[in-house]
């Protein structure tokens, strides 16, 4: 089992034979007074202090920012990882000063989906708890504010376990302290991972990349869809709107002349109107495709007026239904196109690798 550093921490404190209070100073120093490295908490004893750095290393973050870009209202960071892996964050900025954070999951993907630029990577490893959740405590150290949270970076959520001690993490009042509505997850469609969600953090709101209403055509695009067909995921989020009495996001890329016709848009229709007394809570986002020169098929968005056709008659038919804009396109941070801008990755790995040959 993988313990979290806060839980690290607080059995050192006890193997120290220190009091409980150490503890509460230390989550202190970083949640309130958003003190990054050990050797600024002025309040702790120097021999604690200097096992915290012996156990953790100086900042009390273990993602070490190696790359940034930004675009308007995205910035792109490349997060190193302790053991020289890694993975991309985004975050989006808007104009009355809410923050919203995209963040990864794992390093690499192993889902192949056909679209993204982050299954072409292969799965690496899935990231640990502390590493989910100090993307975020990067920025936050960093004097940003969290307001929303989606779990829709680099790999798939429901797929790591370790998913379900960072949104502890994420949302313990004494921590992080997140409302459960203020994050999203965004699935492929793991089945168990949606129903341990279900139950355990029933607040969170769930995103699930539908992409094609034809099973066939699904399993072309999206190959996990052989092991979790689109009817059985969708008997699944049927349970969950019933178990949360949530509204459900569907996010469905519109890829030109593959998924973007009206029978398409009919077969989707008809999809959700199935869905019986819980229809009115299934809400459909109509996102224009990021183009990347990652995946071996090349793929190009659906123009406007085919998505708004696709829209109308979903629309036209009492479903709920948007068309999304998307920031940070031109540096690759929109939905499917991380991948993590290999220069930068190289360099950085390059300089950890020397760092611990001295
Ligand atoms: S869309 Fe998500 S699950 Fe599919 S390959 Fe990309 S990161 Fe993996």
């Amino acid at each position: 089992m993988n313990y979290s550093k806060y839980e690290r921490m607080k059995q050192l404190i006890a193997d120290m034979k220190l009091p409980d209070y150490r503890y509460e100073q230390i989550i202190k120093a970083i949640f309130l007074q958003h003190i990054s490295t050990f050797e600024r908490m002025s309040t702790l004893p120097i021999k604690l202090k200097e096992t915290l750095i012996d156990t953790f290393g100086p900042s009390v973050c273990c993602t070490v920012p190696a790359a940034c870009q930004t675009s308007g209202q995205a910035d792109k960071i490349l997060f190193l990882l302790p053991d020289g892996n890694c993975v991309e964050t985004v975050n989006l900025h808007y104009k009355k000063g809410w923050e919203s954070f995209c963040i990864s999951s794992q390093c690499g993907c192993g889902f192949n989906c056909q679209f993204c630029a982050t299954g072409t990577l292969g799965q690496k490893r899935n990231m640990t708890a502390d590493e989910i959740t100090d993307q975020l405590l990067y920025f936050y150290l960093n004097g940003h504010k969290l307001n929303s949270i989606s779990f829709m970076g680099m790999g798939e959520p429901l797929a790591n376990p370790n998913l379900f001690d960072a949104l502890n993490i994420l949302t313990d009042s004494s921590l992080f302290g997140l409302s459960q509505r203020r994050i999203t997850i965004s699935t492929i469609g793991i089945i168990p991972g949606i129903r341990r969600l279900t139950n355990e953090f029933p607040q969170i709101n769930l995103a699930f990349s539908l992409h094609s209403p034809f099973e066939k055509q699904r399993s072309e695009l999206m190959p996990v869809n052989r092991s979790f067909p689109l009817h059985e995921v969708m008997d699944a989020l049927d349970n969950h709107i019933q178990h949360t009495g949530r509204r459900l996001f569907l996010a469905y890329i519109m890829l030109n002349g593959v998924n973007d016709s009206p029978d398409h848009a009919k077969a989707l229709l008809n999809l959700l109107q199935n869905r019986g007394p819980w229809t009115h809570l299934y809400h459909v986002d109509l996102i224009p495709y990021n183009a990347t020169d990652k995946t071996s098929r090349t793929f190009t968005s659906s123009d406007k007026g085919t998505m708004k056709r696709f829209r109308d008659i979903l629309h036209g038919n009492g479903i709920s239904v948007a068309t999304r804009t998307q920031f940070g396109s031109d540096i690759s941070a929109a939905c499917g196109q991380l991948h993590g801008v290999e220069k930068d990755c190289i360099a950085a790995v390059e300089s950890f690798h020397k760092k611990n040959e001295v």
